[in-house]
């Protein structure tokens, strides 16, 4: 039997979107299981399907999720309140297809020894200095690249490409491509110091290892959720053996989803 989790926002809208959807899947048979669901249902935004990917990053290969949005359309969230009997029948009735996206895999690694920390993204990791400008040295495929000056470095997947990369200048990548991006947070050019000034993309296995110069202390960010890393060695950034997998019931392309956030119908 199938089981299923539904995570809220946890605003009135989406808990009372959230308590129609767990009664008419259990009308429907189906068993509601927080900790091992097959499929998560996220009423709410973006944030809050990141939020359900994070609780569920250990169960990748056996969890599927699909977004319902409460708010304006998301790129996660993407099924509105007013078609949720469509979707309950569909996750009832059917064998439902699943897409699979890449996602970012983070290591953290630390001078003092202490045990390496490794994160999945779904949207990016960012990486800032405490206090100043961020220096680092970056690597690709273990061979230095550049010594990095500025606000700060984003690496993100595919699907994150659309967040924060876009504001920072990146280009969206349709999520088919197995690649990570890496964006400048206004790096300083002048005579003196020289980054490439272009984002990068990197395919499968091209590992990107960021290295501290002066300060060891970072602010990371890997999604919603920022931490401060002490004492550190290296960032190591790559395209995750891992996937996220989402339930999809009707046809609603990557350039589509483009088109509805970004363009818009026009006049
Ligand atoms: P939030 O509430 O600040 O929301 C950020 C916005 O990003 C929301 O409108 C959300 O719909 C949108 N968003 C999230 N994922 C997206 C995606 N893959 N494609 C397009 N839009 C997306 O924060 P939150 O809800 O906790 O989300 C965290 C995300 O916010 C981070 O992963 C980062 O991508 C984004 N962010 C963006 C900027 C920026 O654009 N300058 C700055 C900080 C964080």
């Amino acid at each position: 039997m199938m089981k299923f989790a539904v995570s809220s926002k946890g605003n009135p809208v989406s808990d009372t979107l959230k308590s129609r959807i767990q009664t008419y899947l259990l009308d429907f048979g189906l068993e509601c299981d927080e900790e091992e669901p097959d499929i998560v249902i996220s009423v709410g935004g973006d944030g809050t399907l990141l939020y359900a990917f994070h609780k569920y990053s250990s169960r990748l290969d056996k969890t599927a999720f699909v977004g319902v949005h409460t708010g304006h359309l998301g790129f996660y969230a993407d099924w509105v309140p007013d078609e949720i009997e469509k979707l309950v029948i569909a996750i009832a009735k059917t064998p439902f297809q699943i897409v699979e996206y890449p996602v970012l895999e983070v290591i953290v690694r630390y001078n003092d020894g202490a045990k390496e920390a490794r994160y999945l993204a779904l949207n990016e990791c960012t990486i800032k200095s405490i206090e100043g400008t961020l220096v680092t040295d970056v690597e690709i495929k273990g061979e230095l690249f550049e010594t990095f000056r500025g606000d700060g470095l984003c690496l993100s997947t595919p699907s994150g490409s659309t967040a924060y990369n876009k504001a920072l200048g990146g280009a969206i990548i349709h999520p088919s491509i197995r690649a990570i991006q890496l964006a400048e947070m206004a790096s300083i050019n002048n005579r003196v110091f020289r980054t490439v000034g272009s984002p990068l993309i990197l395919p499968e296995h091209h590992t990107c290892v960021i290295k501290p110069l002066n300060d060891v202390h970072f602010q990371v960010a890997v999604d919603h959720l920022t931490l401060l890393h002490k004492d550190v060695k290296s960032i190591q950034c790559r395209v995750a053996n891992e996937n996220v997998r989402f339930a999809r019931f009707r046809p609603f392309p990557f350039w589509k989803r483009v088109q509805d956030s970004f363009i818009g119908k026009g006049e």
